[in-house]
This record gives C-alpha cells, structure tokens and sequence, in this order.
C-alpha cells in the first residue's frame, strides 16, 4: 500500500508499505484525502520524536469494521486514542491519557497513506453536504473550537487573535461568531484579507497596544507568540496557547505572576461542533486551500505547506 513514511529525519514515498493492522474495535478505513497541518511541520523538524506516517486530518470511506451501520461512510477521525481503564478515559478524556497513542503524531500511523485504522468510536461521520475538500478541516475546526470549550468568551470580552495561519483563520471566523470585540494580529496582508472579507477587524503584529486584552490567543505558531502574548493582555487576563513548536523556549514569566494572567493550553476539541458549522456554513473553509497534490508528491508537498504564504495543502490518497 501506497504510504508517506517518515523515518529518522527522512520522508520517503513507499509504494509496498504492510496494510495497517487492524485491532478488534477497530475501523479499516480508505484514506480519501488529507490535510496537511503545522504539527506535520513541526515533526519534521524534531517535535515529538515520531517516526512513522504523518497525517491526522483526514476524511475516508470506512472499509471494514464490526458496526454495520458505519460500514461504508464517509468520516472524519478523532485523533486520540486512549487506553480505555485510566481515569482519564474512563471521563471521555482519552486525550489526555497517559498511554495513548495520537493518529500521526504518536505511535500510530497516520493518514498520508492510502488506509489507517482507528476505533470505531473516534470515528464521526460527515453528512454529504458537507464536500472532501471541507471535511479535512474537521479535526483543526475541532481544535479551534476547544478554546470556545475550555473558556468563556462572551460579546463583552476584548479579544486578540496572534497569528495568520491555517488554525488561525479558523480561530478567528469562531470567534468572531460570538460577537467579541477581536483583533486578528498577523504578518501577511494576503492572508488577513482573507479575514477582512468576513467583516473581521485584522492589523500588523507591530501595531497592537500593551496590555489592553481579556483574552489573548497565541496561535501564531512561533516560538515568540507567548512572549507577544504576555505584552498585550490585560492584568487579570488570560492567554490561550495553541502553538506547539520544536523549538525551545525562553521566556520571562514574572509579569505573568505579578499581572496574575492565567495560561490555558489548548489542544483537540469537539468533533461535533466542528461538524455543525461546517454543515452549517457559518465557518467558511474554502478561502483556506492553497493547493492540492497526490500522495506520491507528498515531500513536495510537504515543502510547499511549510513556504511562506502556503495554507491548507491537501494531499489526496
Ligand atoms: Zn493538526
Ligand atoms: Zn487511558
């Protein structure tokens, strides 16, 4: 089977790749297309250690599996998967189970592959109006809205938005759902603009005031963000971390503890939701493809995700 393999620094095209092996609450599922994220990015450059095939937005056809009403759908995939005893799975909080593996990003094969499996129950099928191209964006959708899950943001709150991305501009269009009171900080006109034509307010990183926001997101994907971050929010505030980088990080954290701002990190979020708007249109996705390529393109690919300028790539399996 066709597979993008990632193995000691070095991304091969395998065309002779073993089938994954499917486990007994497990889903065999043909692999449509994928998206290609950051964290794929990041990978590649050390973060996490993995070794094995990238890829964790995926949409698919579920080919074999025990449930016969999921036999044959199209689904989007949870990501997480847990071991089922601890605590924290015992809670549907498998994401933060101390032996999970993650699909691409921990000891499981991800989805640059034409098949992966996954169990049943991560798996969440996507109504035909929603297109392929939209449903990749479903696991990053999710993640966006696990901010809107893990704090409350109301019409009061001024919010700023750090960073311009391909999370970024799903972040924004979520928030700006609420009605908040939000500033997109960027460095790239064209992609603000994208932002802009959804009536939301966008400026330059270098023109955001000091410590003027309830809520400030770092989805800036960069090393600096929660060092900008902490310059901008408000005593008492808080920060939303959604950028994770191989790169480490030196920082100065006494203004945080003398201005009292509480630090949220933020990972996966809710499937469900990220579905809804999507069905719903009122997260509108298809301004965030930049391009397309096929499987055995996929270190092109990858390379053209990580230019500058470059959002959502879509690799189809
Ligand atoms: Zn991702
Ligand atoms: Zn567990």
């Amino acid at each position: 089977l066709k597979a993008l393999n990632y193995k000691e620094g070095k991304i091969s095209f395998q065309k002779d790749c073993p089938a994954p092996e499917q486990q007994p609450k497990e889903a065999l599922i043909r692999v449509i297309q994928s998206g290609i994220c950051s964290t794929d990015l990041e990978i590649t450059k050390g973060y996490m250690h993995f070794d094995g095939v990238l890829g964790h937005e995926f949409v698919g056809i579920v080919e074999q599996c025990n449930d016969s009403n999921l036999t044959g759908r199209r689904v989007a995939g949870e990501i997480n998967i847990g071991c089922n005893h601890c605590s924290y799975c015992k809670t549907g909080n498998s994401k933060h189970c101390p032996a999970r593996s993650v699909l691409g990003i921990l000891n499981k094969n991800g989805s640059f592959a034409e098949y992966l499996t996954l169990p049943m129950k991560n798996l969440h099928q996507v109504p035909d109006s929603i297109s392929d191209d939209e449903a990749v964006f479903v696991e990053p959708l999710a993640a966006a809205f696990a901010i809107t899950d893990q704090l409350c943001v109301t019409r009061e709150h001024e919010v700023c938005l750090l960073g311009d991305g391909r999370l970024a501009l799903l972040i924004a269009q979520i928030l700006h759902l609420i009605g908040c009171s939000l500033v997109v900080a960027g460095r790239h006109e064209e992609k603000l603009d994208i932002l802009k034509k959804m009536g939301i307010q966008t400026t330059l990183s270098c023109n955001l005031f000091d410590k003027v926001y309830d809520i400030v997101v770092d989805a800036t994907g960069s090393p600096s963000g929660l060092e900008q971050a902490s310059g901008i929010v408000k005593p008492g505030g808080k920060i939303v971390l959604k950028t994770t980088v191989a790169k480490e990080r030196s920082f100065d954290f006494n203004q945080l503890v003398i201005d009292e701002v509480t630090i949220i990190g933020s990972r996966c979020g809710p499937f469900d939701q990220a579905i809804n708007a999507l069905k719903e249109k009122s997260v509108d996705v298809k301004p965030l493809i930049s391009k397309t390529f096929e499987l055995k393109d996929g270190l092109e690919a990858l390379m053209f995700a990580g230019e500058k300028g470059a959002l959502k790539v879509i690799l189809k399996s």
